[in-house]
């Protein structure tokens, strides 16, 4: 048998009036979904635990089975593996943010999705006014990179506000602060090297042409969730399956890579609404030739929901299901004789009104061979995961059920 977990993030959501009372997973258009409901099992899974940060890397964690408690260090540290640069015991990695502040005002966590190129620009001036051989940043994917600090004298143990958390707010009033008094010096740098980014970007000939093309500059760096080199078991160690990874962001491939999984990002996979779905669906079907799991991360759904852009939420959950899971089962079919399960799941809701993650436990379905259909319930959303067989379930719980021999 073999198995595929389709992740996408940040798609479950509340009833919206606009909608009449239903959440846009249910609004959608989703015949391969629906088809999939016919022979599922539900049930909800807690992927963010009140003592972890509410971010994507716990809650992907969580859902692959790790025990947070013990992997988890940090978002930099996995996100610096997904860009091919693994850490050694020196260093702690931070991801780092190119966001907008207008005045004193946090206005955008991605600085309009910046494009690589230009956040690539942007970060060589960076790494040439305030980079040192403790001091070090990488380019990463549009607004996503990572800042190393290199030295036993930094600190992990710096609180933050996640800026994609923290729109609206007061920048000043929000930057690094010691978790823990030792760390107060890697907080003070940090915090400075905040503020010499402002003078640094502010003008900078990228953001020059940003504005006059009416996009948001990139005008602050934002180091969040520093993390030293996470200790983990394999993927394969773990649940005696060989498992592969495919996603458009760092922090999930990284979390395959430390996980000792095959890690693909596919051509013209974005992370946004342009991803190349199809491409995709290809990419999972030829992992599942040397693996016996796959992980198909989306991240469009969840940046849709940061944005608060509910038409573009659905259609992103609508592309899921007829360009990515359709396309991926007839493939399979055509490609493989082993039997299949399927799961369908995000790893945390981003309600639209909200425009953060937050800690629900997520709706899941378990479909095909082995598993018996609930009768009672035919579609796949919200509700009908609350109301399934498997209401709650923690840790290695989820994995254990996709992985079971047969699914009462
Ligand atoms: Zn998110």
């Amino acid at each position: 048998m073999k198995y595929v977990a389709f992740l996408i993030d940040g798609m479950a959501d509340y009833p919206l009036p606009e909608l009449g009372g239903k959440t846009p997973v249910e609004i959608a258009h989703t015949p391969t979904l629906d088809k999939l409901a016919q022979a599922a099992q539900f049930g909800t899974f807690v992927t963010l635990p009140e003592e972890f940060p509410t971010s994507s890397d716990v809650a992907n964690m969580s859902v692959l089975g790790w025990d947070l408690a013990t992997a988890y260090t940090g978002r930099g540290a996995i996100e610096s593996y997904g860009l091919g640069v693994p850490l050694d015991e020196q260093t702690v990695a931070f991801r780092m943010n190119l966001i907008t502040v207008k005045d004193d005002i946090l206005e955008d966590y991605s600085a309009g999705h910046i494009s690589e190129p230009e956040a690539d620009a942007l970060i060589g001036t960076l790494s040439e006014k305030l980079g040192t051989p403790e001091i070090r940043f990488k380019t990463g994917v549009s607004y996503r990179h990572i800042l190393y600090l290199i030295g036993k004298e930094f600190s992990a143990d710096v609180a933050y506000d996640k800026p994609d958390s923290s729109h609206g707010m007061r920048w000043e009033t929000i930057l690094p602060r010691a978790a823990k008094p030792e760390a107060e010096p890697t907080a003070e740098l940090l915090r400075q090297l905040v503020w010499r980014s402002r003078e640094i970007l502010e003008d900078h000939p990228v953001n020059v042409k940003r504005r006059a093309e009416g996009k948001n500059p990139a005008n602050l760096i934002w180091p969040w969730s520093g993390g030293r080199k996470p200790q983990m078991p394999s993927f394969e160690e773990l649940h005696g399956k060989k498992g592969g990874i495919i996603s458009a962001v760092d922090v999930i491939l990284g979390l395959g890579l430390l996980g000792g999984m095959e890690s693909l990002r596919p051509e013209g996979a974005t992370g946004f609404l342009d991803t190349n779905y199809e491409n995709k669906a290809a990419a999972a079907v030829d992992l599942l030739r040397r693996n016996d799991f796959v992980y198909v991360h989306v991240e469009a759904v969840d940046e849709c929901g940061h944005l608060g852009d509910l038409p573009n939420k659905i259609k992103g959950i609508e592309d899921c299901d007829t360009r990515l899971i359709k396309v991926f089962l007839d493939q399979y079919r055509k490609v493989h004789s082993d039997k299949l399960r399927v799961m369908v799941l995000p790893d945390h809701p981003v309600p639209v009104k909200l425009r953060k993650h937050t800690r629900d436990p997520v709706p899941f379905m378990v479909s095909g061979e082995g598993v018996s259909a609930d009768p009672a319930l035919r579609y796949y959303n919200e509700a009908t995961c609350v109301a399934g067989q498997y209401p709650g379930l923690k840790g290695r719980a989820l994995m254990n059920l996709l992985f079971a021999p047969t699914i009462p």
